[in-house]
């Protein structure tokens, strides 16, 4: 069973959503109609919708109505919302139909490709879907949603879920139909408009895969695009069963390199011959189950979603090219979070941060996020990680979760207590920081080892050690950790975590 989230204090809960659109090639106005089923949490007599108004450059939306049943409901618009009178009653259900136009000032991206000819592509991850939709824009709320697109006949639309109806009207214009049945939060709520040409490279199970790219793309992106049939499959095995009716992978312009709306995922245009297009659609793919299945609650949990889909990239590349390709990239992800640590020292659970969730997109949210996975994957062994996982994703799977829910779950699957664990590397922030010295005692035949934390906040971590190539553990705890060892013959080399398991940074000096 889903578990329920929302935003603290919410009047409302969206049920579904129907976004009906009509875009032009005459100028970048949209006028739209948005019914938007919703449901009580409690008496109230007026309620709000995110929504930019029209501003003085003017852009933004206007609205011209809303409607309940036909009945005209009167409404007042500020610059990011609107709100609407009504009369209901905690727990009963209401449609709402709000009719509005305007030239979007972000949210939905009008412009030109590459190749000089017009897309529409929306891109509205954080919270920049009330740019062009009336809607609750925050993670917590996840809603069903419909999109029914009236636009010119030369291109086409995909959106998320399944294309229901595609009808050809008067004037060269084409009306396409999209629904997603699956509950997904706004942030990958999304239409593309464009000039397409689509491939159908395979199926996951029973889950089509398709390729849109721009027709000029056409040979390099039916190929490249073609591996994310055999990336699903890893994710479908190990973590649980993929949410929506599809997957579409599309050329796009979105200001990032991926952006992962549901079951129709954006890549940046140059994808289609990136080499790293296997890597990326891993990273996207990953988030279908993290992010957009399990969302976070809000922003400050945002490692579930990047810390997922980095570490998740890491496992599916690991799984397919090998171990050494996993420690190479934990060592690159490693160089990252201690850079990002010189520059702004915050924990990974960042609750300091209120808005511009952009300064989100950070080393701690991704590659610490991954980091704390895989030391925790260390800690639990294989089978007792992946059960946590799955479990975690069962549960929250069409729903919220926070890094306690997730913390909850490990304990669970594995009988141990994280509390320690989840503390320090996710509501602290920085690492340890390690004076590490040795010596080899010829009389004792054992060499002496001493590992000084040199930051504040001391942490408790299993260190290893490879001496004369014999792996070592060390747990680390106390201000300054002890260790004899005995050896045979006089050690040539000490290579402090060889295997690259823990995030810390070191200094090692034979005394
Ligand atoms: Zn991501």
């Amino acid at each position: 069973m889903a578990v329920k989230a929302q935003v603290p204090g919410a009047v409302i809960d969206v049920q579904h959503y129907i976004f009906a659109l009509q875009l032009t090639d005459a100028d970048n106005n949209i006028k739209g109609q948005a019914t938007v089923g919703v449901k009580f949490l409690k008496n109230a007599d007026a309620f709000n919708l995110d929504l930019v108004k029209k501003n003085v450059e003017g852009k933004g939306m206007l609205v011209s109505a809303v409607t309940e049943n036909g009945k005209n409901l009167r409404f007042v618009q500020d610059s990011g919302a609107v709100k609407i009178y009504t009369n209901a009653k905690t727990g009963s259900m209401h449609s709402y139909k709000v009719s509005y136009a305007g030239v979007p000032a972000d949210g939905l991206i009008i412009s030109t490709n590459n190749f000089g000819h017009r897309t529409f592509f929306g891109d509205n991850w954080p919270n920049r879907a009330h740019n062009w939709l009336p809607c609750v824009d925050a993670p917590a709320d996840k809603a069903s949603v419909d999109f029914v697109v009236t636009a010119p006949d030369h291109y086409q639309v995909v959106s998320n879920g399944l294309k229901i109806k595609e009808q050809q009207l008067p004037n060269h214009l084409k009306l396409t139909h999209w629904h997603e049945a699956v509950v997904v939060p706004t942030k990958v709520m999304v239409i593309g408009v464009a000039a397409f040409a689509i491939d159908h490279p395979g199926d996951a199970g029973n889950i089509p895969v398709y390729t849109y790219v721009f027709p000029e793309s056409k040979e390099a992106g039916f190929k490249s695009y073609a591996v994310a049939k055999d990336i699903l499959p890893f994710f479908i095995k190990n973590v649980g069963p993929y949410s929506y009716e599809k997957l579409a992978n599309v050329q796009s312009k979105t200001i990032f390199g991926g952006m992962e709306n549901a079951s129709a995922i954006f890549y940046f245009e140059e994808s289609v011959t990136s080499p790293g297009i296997e890597e990326l659609m891993a990273h996207e793919i990953a988030h279908q189950w993290f992010g957009d299945g399990a969302s976070e609650k809000s922003f400050w949990h945002l490692w579930l979603s990047e810390g997922f889909a980095t570490y998740m990239t890491n496992l599916y590349l690991e799984n397919k090219y090998g171990a050494d390709t996993l420690k190479k990239r934990m060592l690159a992800d490693r160089k990252k979070v201690l850079e990002f640590e010189k520059k702004r020292l915050t924990p990974v659970v960042d609750s300091a941060v209120k808005s511009d969730y952009m300064q989100l997109l950070n080393a701690n949210s991704y590659e610490k996020g991954s980091w704390v996975l895989h030391m925790l994957r260390r800690k639990l062994g294989d089978d007792l990680f992946w059960k946590g996982i799955q479990n975690y994703y069962a549960k929250y799977r069409g729903s919220n979760a926070n890094t306690d829910d997730l913390r909850r779950e490990m304990e669970q699957a594995s009988g141990q207590d994280l509390k320690p664990f989840f503390n320090q590397w996710l509501r602290k922030a920085g690492h340890p920081d390690l004076n590490i010295g040795w010596h080899y005692d010829a009389d004792k035949g054992s060499v002496n080892i001493s590992v000084e934390q040199k930051q504040d906040n001391l942490y408790e971590f299993p260190l290893e050690i490879a001496i004369n190539g014999e792996l070592v553990h060390i747990e680390v705890k106390d201000k300054t950790t002890s260790a004899q060892i005995l050896v045979k013959t006089k050690p040539e080399t000490i290579l402090v975590d060889p295997d690259v398991n823990v995030l810390d940074s070191f200094n090692i000096a034979a005394q």
